[in-house]
């Protein structure tokens, strides 16, 4: 039977990548890898609203983070995290994994962090050195206004480190223009890929600070990855080989199909989502901030959204995500990344009203999909 994959990460990987995947293997240390490796990041830039080197390691999204931490802060200085969703959280994980002195802005989950909390905690803690957060919070489907954000760290000598990893092939990006000092995202959310590729881009200013970090690095130091592939045109390590190739597909195909398009195209599936939901009598975690990439909709009191998850997948073959934590039980979340065409909605809010129903809610059957249907018919 055929499977359905909406779920937040990871996400469907269209034929075309899966093909260039199974390709022979090349040497990592050959004109025809560097080749791809260069068009790769290259093709990533407008992606991430750069004109800055984009580094990418063999590591999940995580790792990627990790690089951020460990390459732009020394063990003892502050940093302020926004700590809104699981992601948040693990910002704050890193901080005190290596040392450093984190401040925590504890944000209600489904609320985005107002630019306002982060002046103030800048105020009172006046020696941080750099503010962390989602640009889009995974766990929670929610988007943090980066931009304002950018406003109030880009006069001072603070970095702002975003995660993008929900963000980037999601919606603009506009790192450079909104102050951003370090970008990341991962390969198997929007970019339409496996999961094995983490990807970092960093400001001129963040670029000055990895060489003053003192904090010990090995596999994820940034210097010696620039160096490597800006001049040597290869990675520092035996590369995700496969992966690049698959990378520098994808990009190839949401290039042709055009930025803008791309990003249409998940509004489309997200206002679409949230409709349904509404017309379903159904709340959403994050009604004031939702994130373009994953709807989160809340079970009605007495459902146990582990449930319905569970018989989406197994007995539907829809698969989508359920809550993290507090709202483990309580949420469904509908991942809309990647290689999915606004007509798959359909699919996703269907399975949804019968798993409902099976689970015993009074469902209207069909008044997700119509909504679904009359955003469709809306276009862009
Ligand atoms: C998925 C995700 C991560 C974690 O990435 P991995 O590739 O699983 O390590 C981090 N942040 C956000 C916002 C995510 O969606």
């Amino acid at each position: 039977m055929k499977k359905y994959l909406f779920t937040p990460g990871p996400a469907a990987v269209p034929p075309e990548v899966l093909l260039e995947m199974a390709q022979p293997i090349i040497h990592h240390r050959t004109p025809q890898f560097s080749a791809v490796l260069d068009q790769a990041r290259e093709r990533l830039k407008p992606l991430f609203g750069t004109r800055q080197e984009v580094i990418l390691f063999a590591a999940s999204g995580t790792g990627a983070m990790e690089a951020a931490v460990a390459n732009l802060l020394s063990p003892g200085e502050h940093a302020i995290f926004v700590n809104g969703g699981k992601f948040g959280e693990r910002w704050g994980k890193f901080l005190k994994a290596f040392g450093m002195v984190p401040h925590e802005i504890k944000v209600e989950w489904g609320r985005a962090v107002r630019p306002g909390e982060v002046e103030d905690a800048l105020k009172a803690n006046p020696e941080t050195r750099a503010v962390f957060v989602q640009a889009s919070e995974t766990s929670t489907c929610t988007v943090h206004p980066v931009a304002e954000i950018g406003k109030i760290t880009r006069t001072r000598d603070v970095l702002l480190v975003v995660d993008g990893i929900t963000s980037v092939g999601v919606f603009e990006q506009k790192m450079d223009e909104w102050g951003v000092d370090a970008l990341v995202t991962g390969s198997q959310k929007a970019l339409m890929l496996p999961p094995g590729l983490g990807m970092i881009a960093l400001s001129p200013r963040a670029w000055d600070a990895v060489k003053k970090s003192t904090t010990p690095r090995f596999y994820f130091d940034l210097g010696r990855e620039l160096k490597a592939q800006r001049e040597e045109h290869t990675t520092a390590f035996t590369p995700a080989v496969s992966l690049i190739s698959g990378l520098n597909k994808s990009l190839e195909m949401l290039h042709a199909e055009g930025l803008e398009k791309v990003y249409a195209r998940h509004t489309i599936m997200a206002e679409a989502t949230r409709d349904a939901a509404r017309a379903l009598g159904l709340k959403l975690i994050s009604p004031d901030s939702p994130a373009p990439g994953v709807t989160g909709i809340i079970a009605p009191e007495g459902i146990d959204t582990g449930k319905v998850v569970k018989y989406m997948r197994d007995t539907l073959g829809v698969s989508v995500q359920g809550g993290q934590d507090q709202m483990k039980g309580r949420l469904v979340r509908i991942g809309h990344m990647g290689n999915l065409s606004p007509f798959d909605m359909l699919v996703a809010v269907s399975a949804l009203e019968i798993a409902l129903r099976n689970q015993g809610m009074d469902v209207k059957m069909g008044a997700g999909v119509a909504a679904v249907q009359a955003r469709l018919a809306k276009g862009a």
